[in-house]
């Protein structure tokens, strides 16, 4: 009599069956690891029972293919099912309630949970037009075969099996697709991919060839029992017992990299969650690292058994260029267990991982400099967007690995350097611009440099956006040198005092041009009439970021004309107040188009600028 399937396993088998989704491989895997399970049941009650006197080598799993007959066999001799097993097992989806399927069919999401944790025996489907699963319990005298195909329904029926354990027979669907798993090669490959570290032996019959017996050139094909998986992965190795070579070719094996990464950390964490990891930091960024294209994540294992090729969870986006494997005893393989208690224990291994990956780099930075110039060459910039990601909720943990260009040690220099060099400094000292032959010519730095002041350079449109978000490193502000900024306070009173005696003049001047001040300076060297300065939030730099955005914004800096005030031309600009005040306009708007260049910044009517100084030198 044939039974129906409940409700939520007839939606799964149908997602399953008809879905877009196409990594049906993983059937393979799922029911491995189905085997593996049942194995562990009865390993623990043998361990537990004395009566039953198994050794853990007495335990293996077959794969068998029959390519006459479509039939894929995996046979395991685990704990078994009874008839009321059989029903209650695959006639319905373990946990139904944690699986929520009500108003989808074929949403993307769903399948997308598919493709990351399975959903077990039911995966079979995707590859199978009849599946049996013949099954005897460890100490029964009866046997059942439970056998369907699809969403139609089941049957169970009492069978003869001698030995306890479970078969399940898949007969593999007819077309091209599909005929790859009768080939050996692939189930093989499929083994090796996801069930390599199954700590029970996966053995299959194997064709070989050898020369025949008394020839020397013809050869006969012979059958032999091999073992297909490894068993101990290399991450479940003691430490000591691994040579970095062999680090080196798993990460190359693994992750398709041909330049030998710059550092790996191999952890063993025992504890209320336990895991074993082995992470990279490769040398180098792949070619779509910085595209929408490149998944950051972990390899997923649960016991040897991988449940997700990229675990995102596993690594915050600013160290998602690490790679690696996690493999954890405490994660169960399938979501329809309990959901929230996985993303407990992936959230708990992610802060060990994290805490992890920042040592080595600033082990890296402060002992192997070369190598990590190496690595900040190509992920400095994910380090930086990390700062200000998040409205600069993570900026503490990264700010240690983030460097920038020093105007006096010429080279690169993290925040700590700076600070520890320049201890009394009020203010954390940079300069933006595209390069740093452009930001070395800047008036404001020149004058800084007289100083003898150690200025960062800012030449990637990041770098300004980090400093915002940090807005202090060790107690220390960060100071656009372009911006309105007062050097000493001797000097300063002076300026105040001028200024305020100028403030007619100055006003005028201001009408002239769109800014929001103007004023005298002392801050420029003698041969710099002038320069732009900022107040607010938002620097020049910025405003020329923001421009060069594809979303439509008025961002603009408030800007300050600042006019040298040991330059010959201010005192032109005072003569002029007194006795010109329409050349004094004139000069006002040139003045300010000098600025607007040497920040590089457009000039905003170039014709009349242009007119403007060929008048003058016609005079
Ligand atoms: P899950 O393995 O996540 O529970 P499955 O749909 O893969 O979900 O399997 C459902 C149940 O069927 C398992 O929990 C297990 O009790 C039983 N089962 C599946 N395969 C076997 C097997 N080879 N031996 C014994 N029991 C099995």
């Amino acid at each position: 009599m044939k039974k129906q399937f409940k409700t939520e396993s007839k939606r799964l088998m149908d997602l399953m069956i008809n879905s877009i989704y196409t990594n049906k491989e993983i059937f393979l895997r799922e029911i491995i690891s189905n085997a593996s399970d049942a194995i562990d049941k009865l390993h623990y009650k043998s361990l537990t029972d004395k009566s039953i006197k198994l050794n853990k080598e007495d335990f293996v799993i077959y794969v068998d293919i029959n390519k006459e007959e479509r039939t894929l066999r995996i046979s395991d001799n685990g704990i078994g099912m009874s008839r009321d097993e059989l029903e209650n097992n695959l006639g319905t989806i373990a946990k139904s309630g944690s699986f929520d399927f009500k108003n989808n069919n074929e949403k993307k999401e769903n399948i997308d949970i598919i493709g990351q944790f399975g959903v077990g025996f039911y995966s079979a489907f995707m590859v199978a037009s009849n599946v049996k699963v013949i099954s005897k319990t460890y100490g029964s005298s009866d046997a059942y075969v439970w056998e369907s195909e699809g969403i139609d329904g089941y049957t169970i029926n009492e069978y003869d099996k001698e030995e306890y354990g479970t078969d399940v027979i898949l007969t593999i669907r007819e077309g091209e697709e599909y005929d790859t798993y009768l080939e050996e090669y692939e189930i093989r490959r499929l083994i090796k991919k996801y069930s390599d570290y199954i700590t029970y032996p996966i053995k299959m019959n194997v064709t070989k060839s050898r020369l025949k017996e008394d020839s020397k050139d013809e050869y006969e094909e012979y059958e032999e029992e091999e073992v297909i998986n490894s068993l101990v992965p290399i991450w479940k190795r003691n430490k000591k017992d691994i040579t970095d070579e062999e680090y080196n070719t798993f990460y190359s094996d693994k992750f398709f990299d041909y330049e030998a990464p710059l550092a790996h950390i191999h952890t063993l964490a025992e504890g209320t969650i336990s895991y074993n990891s082995l992470i990279y930091i490769p040398s180098h960024a792949s070619f779509d690292y910085y595209s929408k294209e490149y998944e950051k994540g972990l390899q997923l294992y649960s016991n040897g058994v991988l449940i997700m090729e990229k675990c995102a969870d596993l690594v915050p986006d600013y160290f998602s260029f690490v790679k690696g494997v996690v493999d954890s005893p405490d994660l169960t393989l399938n979501i329809s267990r309990e959901t929230l208690q996985q993303n407990r224990v992936l959230k708990t291994i992610e802060n060990a991982i994290e805490k992890k990956i920042k040592k080595e780099l600033i082990d890296m930075q402060q002992n192997k400099e070369e190598d990590y110039l190496k690595f900040y060459k190509d992920f400095g910039m994910q380090l930086k967007v990390g700062i200000y990601n998040n409205y600069g909720m993570d900026k503490e943990k990264i700010q240690d690995l983030v460097m920038f260009y020093s105007s006096t040690k010429e080279k690169l220099v993290t925040l700590n350097d700076y600070c520890t060099r320049n201890k009394d400094y009020k203010n954390i000292y940079y300069a933006c611009g595209e390069t740093i032959d452009k930001i070395n010519l800047l008036p404001q730095v020149e004058s800084l440099k007289a100083k003898n002041k150690e200025i960062l350079y800012c030449t990637d449109y990041v770098d300004e956006f980090v400093f915002k978000t940090l807005v202090k490193f060790d107690d220390k502000e960060f100071k656009n040198v372009c911006s309105d900024l007062s050097l000493d306070d001797e000097s300063s009173k002076e300026i105040d005092k001028l200024n305020k005696k100028s403030k007619d003049m100055l006003d005028l001047i201001k009408e002239e041009i769109n800014v929001s001040d103007v004023k005298f300076t002392n801050k420029l060297n003698s041969h710099h009439a002038v320069c732009l300065s900022n107040k607010g939030e938002v620097s020049i730099e910025m405003e020329k970021v923001m421009k060069e955005m594809p979303i439509d914004n008025n961002v603009e800096a408030e800007k300050i004309l600042e006019i040298n005030q040991s330059h010959p031309i201010a005192k032109k600009l005072q003569e002029l107040y007194k006795k010109d005040k329409d050349s004094l306009k004139e000069y006002s708007k040139i003045l300010y188009a000098q600025a607007r260049l040497i920040e590089g910044l457009p000039i905003e009517n170039p014709t009349e600028i242009s007119n403007l100084i060929c008048d003058l030198m016609a005079k």
